[in-house]
């Protein structure tokens, strides 16, 4: 089950997903970690989820909405 942070870490966004619990990875080597940031290259880790529970698709239902309708009316 996926949590979402309203509380922790002093972050006030509630869409924030809580990944605490699941394996990153990075995005430059491809290393898993726990951590936020690499341990080995310092970059930035992403959790390599399916996109329906990535926070950052949130809106790709409303792009692709969107897209269609301009399809359609153009
Ligand atoms: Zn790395």
């Amino acid at each position: 089950m996926l949590r979402y942070t309203d509380n922790s870490r002093g972050q006030s966004k509630s869409d924030v997903v809580d990944m605490r619990t699941y394996l990153r990875k990075c995005v430059k080597c491809n290393a898993y970690t726990l951590k936020d940031i690499c341990p080995s290259c310092k970059q930035k880790t992403e959790v390599p989820i399916p996109a329906r529970f990535s926070p950052q698709d949130r809106y790709g239902k409303y792009r692709r909405e969107l897209k269609l309708r301009i399809e359609k009316e153009g």
